[in-house]
């Protein structure tokens, strides 16, 4: 029987760990999969305070050091539901099943994908959601972004020091990451950039070999532009479109559209808002007494490492209030 139990070795359960340690509370964390959550998907971070540059792997592993040391119990296991009885909480993995006083959902979310026919079938064969992961399978060659937020032009980013050429396809006519970050894709040498486009098809025979793209753009603009005016006078001369099909070849098509939450699980015990995050406020308290939710898992506004890490603090310390009353009730 574990005083906290936290679901997810994120960012956000590897904080609510270390508030839970150092209250001198008996802690579990149950990951799925690798510690670190996307933190280990992330080539560079460069807006934690105090940490002016640092890669994800590097933070990831620094934070399960951390959690090592001080002696939170680890259990790889994939959660499939939680369930209060006789004011105990049990969590049922697919391993084995944990009880607990109270419990920290900090699942962080899941990458969104394109849902085109084959992409389940080119996952892994020429379909990634992690640059940093596979970049380095395309050495010098052609590869593909799709995406227009910070995670999109990060990738494009890092592709473009391995890869001969990256194709960065937006559907709309200007991106909405960090005016840093856009500064550095337009400057790039090898970053084609092509707005107002959407990959409509992808296809080859065992791997990724040619995606489908559609354009809408005036006749006489170039498909694509490297540096930051030709883009924009894309965008604002304002004539009537058209619609191009193209096909490109390339190697990869790295996917980075967003994120989207998986908390299905957990609906028994909390309530989820309708884009399916677990509704709490910034104390983490779901509906159910002893049972809160940390990091992106939770309906807020802004997912970043700085809001989960918060979470996961806010969520230990009212774990541990409630722990110290010697009053949970379920
Ligand atoms: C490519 C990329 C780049 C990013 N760059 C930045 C950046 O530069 N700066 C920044 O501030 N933010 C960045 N972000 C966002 C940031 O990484 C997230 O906001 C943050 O990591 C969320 O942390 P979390 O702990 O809530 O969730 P996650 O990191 O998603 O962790 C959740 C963990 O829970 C596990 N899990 C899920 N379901 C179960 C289950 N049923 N049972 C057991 N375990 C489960 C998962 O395997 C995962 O390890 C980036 C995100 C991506 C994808």
């Amino acid at each position: 029987m574990y005083d906290i139990t936290i679901i997810g070795g994120g960012i956000a359960g590897m904080t609510a760990a270390i508030y839970g340690c150092r209250s001198g509370k008996d802690v579990l964390i149950i990951e799925r999969s690798v510690f670190g959550g996307q933190i280990i998907s992330t080539s560079e971070i460069e807006n934690y305070p105090g940490l002016s540059s640092i890669k994800g792997y590097s933070f990831a592993l620094d934070l399960y050091q951390q959690i090592d040391r001080m002696n939170a119990d680890k259990a790889n296991d994939d959660v499939l539901s939680v369930r209060t009885e006789d004011n105990i909480i049990i969590i049922e993995g697919k391993k084995d099943s944990y009880k607990c006083r109270t419990a920290i959902i900090a699942v962080g979310t899941k990458n969104r994908a394109l849902s085109l026919p084959g992409e389940e079938k080119f996952i892994g064969k020429g379909i990634s959601y992690c640059a940093t992961c596979d970049g380095a399978f395309y050495k010098n060659k052609t590869v593909a972004v799709v995406g227009g937020g910070n995670t999109a032009l990060e990738e494009a980013l890092y592709l473009s020091l391995l890869c001969k050429e990256v194709y960065l396809i937006h559907r709309r006519d200007k991106f909405s990451g960090e005016n840093t970050l856009q500064k550095r894709v337009f400057e790039s040498k090898n970053i084609k950039i092509l707005f107002n486009t959407k990959v409509i098809g992808l296809h080859g025979k065992d791997f990724l070999e040619k995606i489908e793209i559609l354009t809408e753009r005036k006749s006489s603009d170039p498909i694509s532009g490297s540096s930051y005016e030709q883009s924009y006078k894309n965008v604002e001369n304002g004539h009537s479109q058209e619609t191009f099909a193209e096909v490109l070849e390339i190697e990869c098509l790295f996917t980075a559209i967003g994120q989207i939450p998986q908390n299905s699980s957990f609906s028994n015990i909390t309530d989820l808002d309708e884009n399916g995050y677990i509704i709490a406020d910034e104390t983490c308290k779901t509906r159910t007494i002893g049972v809160f939710a940390a990091g992106d898992c939770r309906s807020k506004e802004l997912r970043q490492l700085v809001t989960a890490a918060s979470d996961g603090a806010a969520a230990a310390s009212e774990a541990i209030k409630l722990l110290n009353t010697q009053t949970t009730k379920i």
